[in-house]
């Protein structure tokens, strides 16, 4: 007899899940990007310890009808692609169908759900990959996922992750990414009861910025603009001044996509260079905006990572935007020529 046997499904996705779901902060980002896809307005956010007991995200977006609902918590169960060929058209910012499905195989998944026409809503529990319960249940219009217990069932990855604190602290990065990078929505977040971030959704960048900041940070905020054929670049950078110990009040996005770029980052603190000691980095809030098939998100199923097409002419033209807005801001000192 072989030695080779085929897994069993809920082996499988729990395995594939790790892919999707690290931790606490990586089930947030997944959440908030499926009700920015659903085109909610409002957004919120309610974590208790540092999501290692619950996260829930709420929104006002199409919501499910109870077929859909049913069939969200399934593997590659999307309603946003249908072929290879529409990746690069994908304007959504989840489209492989798995968050959910991993979320509901390493922790207890609650969905409530009801599209705005629809006279009441419909809920779906699933435990660990296995069903618990489905059927109407009231609902406001909109979506509300709730995920309780996370790797309940595969002790082996709750034990990698930090502290409530720490995880916290990741979960506020990402929703502090999305709210900069989406102005015009609307974002809470909240953590064991307590309100930590609230933007208005007022549509305007510098007002997110204020938000998210506070006015100590905003007042140091220099503006940046920029266009070139392959990239539109807006945003503010930080004067020298208010400088910080660490990356972390530095964000990127393309597209409206909160992303990583270490090109990016590197031609922004290399237009600091002469501006900063060692071990001080510039705050940053820019949003890049580049022709869409341009973008290659599908790199890594986080999704934070993206690939351009044109990468050094956009980080080129960033490093050349942020010299010069630093330049204008002190005028004596002359801008040096690009890179
Ligand atoms: P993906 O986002 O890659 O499609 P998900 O597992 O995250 O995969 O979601 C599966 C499907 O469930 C989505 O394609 C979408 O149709 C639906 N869905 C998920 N979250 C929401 C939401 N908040 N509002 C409306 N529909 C949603
Ligand atoms: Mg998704």
């Amino acid at each position: 007899m072989g030695r080779i046997r085929r897994l069993d499904p809920q082996v499988i996705n729990q395995i594939a899940a790790g892919e999707v779901v690290e931790r606490p902060a990586s089930v947030v980002k997944e959440l908030v990007e499926n009700s920015l896809d659903a085109g909610a307005r409002r957004i919120r956010v309610d974590v208790a310890e540092g999501g290692l007991r619950s996260i829930t995200v709420s929104d006002d977006g199409c919501g499910m009808d109870p077929d859909d609902a049913l069939l969200a918590v399934e593997r590659h169960a999307t309603s946003k692609i249908s072929r290879l060929d529409d990746l690069a058209r994908a304007g959504t910012l989840g489209f492989r169908g798995e968050a959910l499905a991993a979320m509901a195989s390493v922790a207890r998944l609650e969905l409530v759900t009801r599209p705005p026409a629809a006279e009441g809503g419909f809920r779906v529990v699933v435990e660990g990959g296995a069903q618990r319960s489905a059927g109407p249940w009231a609902s406001p219009p909109g979506t509300r996922v709730t995920v309780r217990d996370l790797f309940f069932n595969t002790p082996a990855r709750r034990k990698h992750l930090k502290g409530p604190v720490a995880e916290f602290g990741r979960i506020a990065d990402v929703v502090t990414a999305h709210a900069l990078a989406r102005p015009d929505v609307r974002f809470e977040l909240w953590h064991n009861g307590r309100e930590v971030l609230r933007t208005s959704g007022s549509g305007d960048p510098a007002v997110a910025v204020l938000e998210c900041f506070g006015p100590d940070v905003a007042t140091g905020l220099i503006p940046v603009a920029a266009a070139g054929d392959a990239c539109r670049i807006e945003g503010y950078v930080g004067a020298p001044r208010i400088a910080r110990a660490s990356r972390a009040w530095q964000f990127f996005s393309i597209n409206r996509r909160p992303v990583q770029v270490p090109s990016l980052r590197f031609s922004l603190e290399n237009a600091y260079r002469h501006l900063l000691p060692a071990r001080r980095y510039p705050v940053a809030v820019l949003a890049l905006t580049v022709p869409g098939e341009e973008v290659d998100v599908n790199v890594h199923p986080a999704k934070l990572e993206v690939r351009l097409v044109r990468e050094r002419a956009v980080a080129s033209l960033l490093y050349r935007a942020v010299e010069s807005a630093l330049a204008e801001r002190d005028p004596l000192r002359p801008a040096a020529p690009g890179p």
